[in-house]
């Protein structure tokens, strides 16, 4: 069970937000979720300083107006807000270790990235312990969401600190909901992605079965999404080329939702599954399907390359 964590949070920084604010933003990690994000924070007139060791992601950023700070510790140092998206819990905690010490007193981590709640917990932990102030925001929505700027923000922290994440988050997303304490967000996000694992699953080898027994999957999808399998993965992220033009499918599965990044989430959700004693033998089976297809080239392509996976290993 995660246990109820308070956080410290000094009376200046509880009044320090106003939606209406313009404020310093430090931003680690431009990818494809990223680098929309820190675009929608400077349409929306704050200061971002942006670090990511990929060049080309920064060069976009500073394109778009903003600072580059050359590292962690620099775009930390000045700013009001700190906002990490990457790709992974060791990336965060490694990222956190270096700038929790150099960020400025009062400031607010936000941690959008997608990392185990536990991981979370202690990062919150060490954070109050050196009068530093953190909570978790994964995110939902996808690529999309991000660009459009109406992610749903899953928010784990106090509520002076939720109250005071507003100010950026409101520049990114459209719901911002308080699920409770430190690690809560990252518990909301894994269970969510949990399901996601499994549906888009489910639709790729049920699109792949209707395909290659001869139904037209336009047809297909548009029976499913009018019936009892319609889903977020079947009817706006349909895995099978062509059946909705603004999906990843459609552009040969990039610039999406990694499966890399879907392998990490079951794994997550399997961590913790395990760390409660929850079942959750589809959940398991979907993530085996992900280590498999990755281990055999998908990992980079979006996740509803799960359907062409399958597609590739039909017999007939
Ligand atoms: P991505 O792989 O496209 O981008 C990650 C970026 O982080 C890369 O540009 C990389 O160079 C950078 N990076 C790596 N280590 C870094 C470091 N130490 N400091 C600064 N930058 C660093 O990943 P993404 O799709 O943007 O996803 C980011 C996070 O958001 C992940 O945790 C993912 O699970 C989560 N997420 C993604 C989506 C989606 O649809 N892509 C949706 C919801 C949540």
């Amino acid at each position: 069970m995660l246990a109820r964590c308070t956080s410290y949070v000094p009376r200046h920084a509880r009044a320090m937000s106003t939606a209406a604010s313009k404020v310093k933003v430090g931003f680690l990690g431009l990818g494809n979720m990223g680098g929309h994000m820190a675009n929608n924070l400077l349409k929306a007139g704050h200061a971002v300083a942006v670090y990511d060791p990929t060049e080309a992601a920064v060069e976009r950023a500073v394109a778009a107006g903003a600072t580059n700070a050359g590292s962690a510790v620099a775009a930390a140092k000045d700013a009001d807000f700190l906002v990490t998206m990457l790709p992974t819990t060791q990336s965060v905690i490694d990222t956190f270790d270096a700038v929790l010490g150099e960020c400025k007193e009062g400031s607010l981590l936000i941690d959008c990235s997608t990392i185990d709640p536990i991981a979370t917990q202690k990062l919150s932990a060490k954070a109050a312990s050196m009068g530093r102030r953190v909570i978790d925001a994964p995110v939902s929505g996808g690529v999309g969401g991000a660009e459009a700027a109406t992610l749903t923000f899953m928010v784990g922290g106090s509520d002076g600190d939720f109250e005071a994440s507003k100010t950026v988050l409101q520049s990114m997303g459209k719901n911002i909901v308080h699920c409770g304490g430190a690690g809560t967000g990252q518990v909301a996000k894994i269970c969510n992605n949990l399901i996601l694992g499994i549906s888009m699953s489910g639709v790729s080898e049920a699109m792949n079965l209707g395909v290659k027994l001869g139904i037209d999957p336009k047809t297909l999808a548009g029976i499913v999404n009018t019936s009892t399998g319609r889903c977020w993965s079947s009817d706006t992220y349909n895995p099978c080329p062509g059946v909705i033009d603004t999906a990843p499918a459609s552009r040969g599965y990039t610039g999406g939702f990694g499966s890399a990044l879907m392998r990490k989430d079951l794994k997550l959700a399997a961590d913790a599954a395990a760390g409660v004693g929850a079942p959750i033998p589809v959940g398991k089976a979907s993530l085996e399907a992900y280590d498999r297809i990755c281990e055999e080239g998908y990992a980079g392509l979006d996740f509803s390359s799960m359907y062409r996976y399958v597609s590739e290993n039909t017999r007939k």
